[in-house]
């Protein structure tokens, strides 16, 4: 066990308290990961202010990129040196869900209780999404992690691991977006500026973004948002409508947690269209649809957790796509804080105005 710097959560809803908590060495399969950068995504707030239970004190923090320190037995081909992406994806390879293609919905569970670390006095500490980020280091599967570059900024490549895969790989992925489809993207926060730089990528005739400030929808055109709503609007979908030449979406990504952009996605869609829910509203939320109209019209309403991506396949193409300018990683970034900073952090990213904000890690 080793000494390291997390930003544990002892009460939902309080700030988080900055204590030295024991890191276990990487097991079997496992690596350990230095971190340079982890980014504050709205699940960790989730999380912290307790929208899901789950056990406490907790570490949370799950969007990291860093530089492998040591390595377990059996852990692939990595070596201690290689800088990567750590995700929350910890994928058993084998399970149907996996051996089917879809890692991101694995069968085999993984206790984070039981996970590496441990609180400063040997009591649990969970190591929560199997990442405990908001620390030093972390100890996670081999399968959770994605080399990069060398000079891909480690700040850049925290954003990899959730945001961006989450909202290009929903429009990718899940929705599946074809050139000359119409896309509406529900949310223009982190995950949802994302979603349109996919469905741009992808080949969209037209994407309409929808969101509370005008100021989002500006945002939103320079990832390549053709059209804005507001969603304020009483029946918002009609102002879609006509941005679309008066026919519904072939795909309407949500990105938020708001219960009514729920209720409200179907009526974006036109025939034959598919609602993707991304975002990640409280337990318990329910939302409502009208069962004949997406019958007749041959709709469709799917989930799609983390972009639906195998990360060894996608986050290569996507750091592709970025050095060649085709996917914007910087323009992600809206504030660079320390860890000692990270309630403050959070508190900025609450705000709403936020695009994504990093915590960065002085390894000197
Ligand atoms: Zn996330
Ligand atoms: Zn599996």
């Amino acid at each position: 066990m080793q000494k390291i710097k997390a930003a544990v959560c002892r009460a939902f809803g309080e700030p988080l308290v900055i204590e030295d908590v024991h890191l276990a060495p990487p097991g079997t399969g496992e690596v350990e990961v230095t971190l340079d950068a982890v980014a504050i995504c709205h699940s960790d707030i989730s999380y912290a202010d307790g929208a899901w239970g789950g056990f406490l004190p907790a570490v949370y923090g799950h969007e990291a990129a860093g530089v492998i320190t040591a390595v377990g037995e059996a852990a692939g081909d990595f070596k201690v040196g290689d800088p990567v992406v750590v995700t929350l994806i910890r994928a058993c390879g084998s399970c149907p869900a996996c051996a089917g293609g879809q890692p991101t919905i694995c069968e085999t569970p993984y206790d984070n209780v039981k996970g590496p670390l441990k609180t400063g006095d040997g009591g649990q500490l969970e190591q929560a999404m199997a990442c405990g980020a908001f620390a030093e280091k972390v100890v996670v599967s081999h399968r959770q992690i994605v080399k990069i570059p060398d000079d891909l900024p480690k700040e850049l490549a925290s954003l990899l691991s959730c945001g961006v895969i989450t909202g290009v790989g929903a429009a990718v992925n899940a929705a599946g977006v074809r050139p000359g489809q119409d896309v509406v993207v529900i949310g223009a926060g982190g995950v949802g500026l994302n979603a349109i730089q996919g469905a741009r990528i992808a080949g969209a005739r037209r994407i309409v973004a929808v969101d509370m400030t005008e100021e989002k929808l500006e945002i939103a055109k320079e990832f390549g948002a053709t059209h804005g709503v507001l969603a304020g609007l009483d029946q918002p979908w009609k102002a879609a409508y006509r941005a679309l030449g008066g026919r519904g979406a072939d795909a309407v990504l949500i990105t938020v947690g708001a219960v009514p952009a729920y209720d409200q996605a179907p009526r974006y869609l036109g025939r034959g269209g598919k609602a993707i829910m991304i975002g990640m509203p409280h337990s318990g939320d329910m939302a409502s649809y009208e069962p004949v109209v997406l019958a007749a019209l041959g709709q469709g309403i799917v989930g799609s957790k983390m972009g639906d991506v195998v990360i060894q396949r996608d986050i290569p193409w996507m750091v592709d796509l970025y050095k060649q300018g085709r996917l914007k990683l910087d323009e992600l970034i809206s504030g660079r804080w320390s860890l000692d900073q990270i309630n403050e952090a959070i508190a900025d990213t609450k705000t709403g105005s936020a695009k994504r904000n990093v915590i960065l890690f002085d390894r000197t």
